[in-house]
């Protein structure tokens, strides 16, 4: 880490310094970028930033100092107060993606909104702050129904799913912060699927299909290819790239989908890497990583093709409370697998401490390696 800037090269800043900073901040230094981020000293992209500003992403002042020590800021999560974002573009530092971004992703019902208005399909939803609305819609969308809280969910904890009635007080109890939840049909998904999304401001192009697999609403495993009937795959990788656009992004946006029978539904946006796209760290031309930097900074997009006949990824979750003592070696000793931690001091339950990337012939053949590493590695 260092402090000093020498030269006049551009300083991105990130409001974060999670594992999602630190990798990017990993993708920076062979292109000769610099990278600011956040946070605490204690935080996993601490050591490998160019300047660790100190502060957290919740307060507009520290996002503020962001924007002065930086050429242009970019985010690892759509939490920062949007209004923060277009402070910093008034004192004259660019964010990207743009604060108006952040903002309708940041409302998961305007979100929502926005995607709907522009023809993607989604489940049906609408915006409920009464138990006699919740049950009108139960008889329109039909049980069981999907809440959500509008802000800050993530990893299913903004979440409730409403069998009946008889779930739907402590729900709203739960989830409604004063603006309504959003209520969602519950969709008989078979898979969950997602795409990152590349856009500079002349270009843009959309990573490989993955499937993802959640455990406890966290997302433990991902594959690509996906087997995908005649036409889907090209499906979802038209409406993930019409959802980027209708959300204005710029850098990389991951889009969750649902895949139905014979369609593909969007669930979420994510305007920033995603937890999906780690596998192209080492499987595709230019990571989602590195095309996030180009994308923010408008220079030129890397291609995003697979490197081999398929990938896996699968995600080092903590299973107990306890400083971590990483143990990799036997891990490391497995062909084709590719280690990666995130430097966090202690291990907490469902916590992101890693994860393990394969490349192999097949999806299923690189979901092997991953998984035969993963379950090596000691937290
Ligand atoms: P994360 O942070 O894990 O991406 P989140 O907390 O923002 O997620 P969602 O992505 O909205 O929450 O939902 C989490 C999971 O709940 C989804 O991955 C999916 O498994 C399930 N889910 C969400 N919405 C629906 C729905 N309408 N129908 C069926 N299942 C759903
Ligand atoms: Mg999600």
């Amino acid at each position: 880490m260092s402090t000093d800037q020498a030269d006049d090269r551009t300083m991105v800043g990130i409001a974060g310094a999670g594992q999602l900073a630190r990798m990017t901040c990993l993708a920076a230094w062979p292109l000769g970028i610099s990278v600011a981020v956040l946070g605490s000293p204690a935080e996993p992209s601490a050591g490998v930033c160019h300047r660790l500003v100190e502060g957290d992403w919740h307060n507009a002042e520290d996002v503020a100092a962001l924007g002065a020590a930086s050429g242009v800021v970019t985010l690892e999560n759509e939490f920062v107060d949007a209004p923060a974002l277009v402070a910093v573009e008034d004192a004259g530092t660019p964010v990207r993606p743009r604060p108006g971004t952040v903002g309708v992703i940041q409302d998961k019902a305007d979100q929502k909104e926005r995607l709907a208005g522009a023809g993607i399909p989604v489940p049906r939803f609408a915006v409920a702050s009464t138990e006699a609305e919740v049950e009108a819609l139960g008889r329109d969308l039909g049980w069981p129904l999907m809440l959500k809280a509008r802000r800050l969910g993530y990893d299913g904890r903004g979440n409730a799913l409403a069998e009946s009635m008889a779930d739907v007080p402590d729900a709203l109890e739960r989830l409604d912060r004063g603006e309504g939840v959003l209520v969602e049909e519950h969709v008989p998904f078979s898979a969950e699927l997602a795409a990152m999304v590349a856009r500079s401001s002349r270009e843009e192009l959309v990573y490989p299909v993955v499937e993802t697999v959640q455990k406890d609403h966290v997302c433990h495993e991902v594959t690509t290819p996906v087997a995908l009937a005649p036409g889907l795959e090209d499906e979802a990788r038209r409406i993930a790239l019409a959802s980027a656009q209708a959300a204005e992004s710029i850098g990389v946006m991951g889009v969750e989908m649902f895949l139905l029978d014979d369609r593909v539904v969007v669930n979420e946006l994510a305007p920033r890497p995603h937890n999906s796209g780690h596998y192209s760290i080492e499987a595709c031309e230019t990571s989602q990583f590195e095309n996030h930097l180009r994308g923010v900074l408008d220079l030129p997009l890397g291609p995003a093709d697979l490197r081999a006949g398929g990938a896996a990824m699968v995600n080092l979750l903590g299973s107990y409370s306890a400083p971590s003592h990483h143990r990799t070696e036997e891990a490391m000793a497995v062909p084709g697998a590719h280690v990666h931690l995130y430097d966090k001091a202690e291990v907490r339950p469902g916590r992101k401490m890693g994860h393990v990337t394969a490349l192999g012939e097949s999806a299923e053949s690189a979901l092997a390696t991953a998984r035969r590493a993963a379950g090596l590695v000691r937290l």
